[in-house]
C-alpha cells in the first residue's frame, strides 16, 4: 500500500500528507533550507516500511 505525500527536497525533510498540502502548505516554509518557498513534489510513501518514492518508482520490501 502507498499514498501520496508531498516533500521538500532542499534537505529540511519536510513531508506533507496530501491533506496538508490541499489546505495550503504547498511549499517549504523552513528559510534554513535550500529550497525555501520552493513548492513541494509529490512523492509515494510505502505505508508499510515508510520508504518515500518517485512516482512509479518500482518498490519491494519484506513487510509490503
Ligand atoms: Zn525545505
Ligand atoms: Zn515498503
Amino acid at each position: 500500500m502507498e499514498k501520496t505525500v508531498w516533500v521538500c527536497e532542499g534537505g529540511c525533510g519536510a513531508k506533507k500528507t496530501q491533506e496538508e498540502y490541499d489546505s495550503g502548505k504547498n511549499k517549504c516554509g523552513n528559510p534554513a533550507c535550500a529550497n525555501y518557498g520552493k513548492p513541494f513534489e509529490m512523492r509515494s510513501e510505502c505505508l508499510s516500511c515508510r520508504a518515500v518514492m518517485k512516482e512509479g518508482e518500482e518498490h519491494a520490501c519484506d513487510t509490503c
